[in-house]
């Protein structure tokens, strides 16, 4: 048996691990519908989880493990306090980082048109449109401003862009730079980037809707990219007691990351090896600036992505961030599930 001990991460950096169930299989033979009895890899034991892969044992122990049976609300009851404190003035992280298929797009977004499948994003803003609204017999007045882009081989790309191109080839040859700054107040900002102010949830909604949209558009053109590209929503929050003339600012960061499913060695050329190199480099450079944070270095490695240089307000200092780390259940995945593991638990 292999132990592999978690790096107790300290501060403000939580990691969650969630395992999708087994699906049920889709293939084009007609079985639609039947549950596969595949071998499954992973085992539970409270916040632990033990991963058979070939024939070794690793176990891993995080700050919380949903299972298979965990229900999207039972993932927003653990992470409903942090999206709380947006409110309060804090800039929050939430990451899904796992293999493609493994359940990040689930866990963040879900299926926004049934209640119980909706996934944190949904969640999330629905609380805050909620919360924000019963503060006001307190005083407080909320300004809120959404934007949503997705970084794609170091590139960003606007989604929320009324004159998004559909074609790498129109996006190189706009003039849109999309470069990252940060003001002095700690605040990022991206050139030409479109940014809303929204008032309900419903309005929200609508962007989001948008934003997908726009996704799947650029993937029939781009091979499956929206697996290959990270993708970022965020909320800024601007609060003002009109009683007590406070004034807070806190921003919210929900993070649908590119698959980290390593390419077979051979094969990867030209456009796919490039997608990939860029996808590494980003995942590592998250890992590095988490770690360096984690242990409270002096230098901490923003600039070495585009991800963490666009996020690097909301991840030092005294912001909040949460990493889920998703997991497919399939005895076949269990390579990347381990690879997944220790990037998070970071023993590699
Ligand atoms: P990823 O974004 O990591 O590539 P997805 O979120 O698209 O993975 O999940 C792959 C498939 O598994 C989707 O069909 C999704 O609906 C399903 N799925 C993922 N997680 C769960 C879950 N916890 N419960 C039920 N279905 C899930
Ligand atoms: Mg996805």
């Amino acid at each position: 048996t292999l132990h592999n001990t978690i790096l107790e991460l300290k501060g403000n950096i939580r990691v969650f691990c969630r395992v999708r169930p087994v699906l049920p299989d889709n293939d084009s033979s007609g079985t639609c519908g039947t549950v596969i009895s595949y071998p499954t890899s992973v085992e539970f034991a409270g916040r632990g989880i033990d991963l058979m892969h070939t024939t070794q044992k690793y176990s891993f122990s995080f700050d919380k493990v949903f299972n298979h049976e965990a229900s999207q609300e039972d993932v927003f009851v653990e992470i409903s306090q942090l999206v709380q404190s947006a409110l309060d003035g804090y800039k929050v992280c939430i990451f899904a980082y796992g293999q493609t298929g493994s359940g990040k797009t689930y866990t963040m977004m879900g299926n926004p048109d049934t209640p119980e499948q909706k996934g944190l994003i949904p969640r999330s803003l629905e609380q805050i449109f909620e919360t924000s609204q019963s503060l006001q017999c307190q005083g407080w007045k909320y300004k809120m401003q959404a934007s949503m882009l997705e970084i794609y081989n170091e590139t960003i790309r606007d989604l929320l862009s009324p004159s998004r191109p559909s074609s790498q080839e129109a996006n190189a040859a706009s003039s849109k730079q999309y470069s990252i700054k940060h003001d002095s107040n700690g605040n990022t900002i991206v050139s030409d980037l479109t940014i809303v102010e929204v008032c309900s949830i419903n309005e929200v909604s609508f962007l989001l809707r948008q934003a997908a949209q726009s996704r799947s558009v650029s993937r029939t053109h781009m091979n499956e990219q929206s697996s290959r590209s990270h993708f970022v929503f965020t909320l800024r929050i601007f609060g003002t007691n009109e009683n007590t003339e406070q004034q807070v600012q806190g921003v919210l960061n929900l993070i649908d990351l590119a698959g980290s499913e390593r390419l077979a060695r051979s094969g990867a050329t030209g456009d796919r090896l490039k997608e990939t190199q860029a996808i590494n480099k980003s995942l590592s450079a998250l890992s590095d600036v988490i770690f360096a944070l984690a242990k409270k270095e002096d230098h901490v490695p923003f600039r070495n992505s585009k991800l963490t240089y666009l996020l690097q307000p909301c991840l030092g200092g005294d912001s909040k961030t949460l990493m889920f780390v998703n997991i497919s259940p399939e005895a076949s995945s269990s390579g990347e599930s381990i690879c997944s593991l220790r990037f998070a638990a970071r023993v590699n």
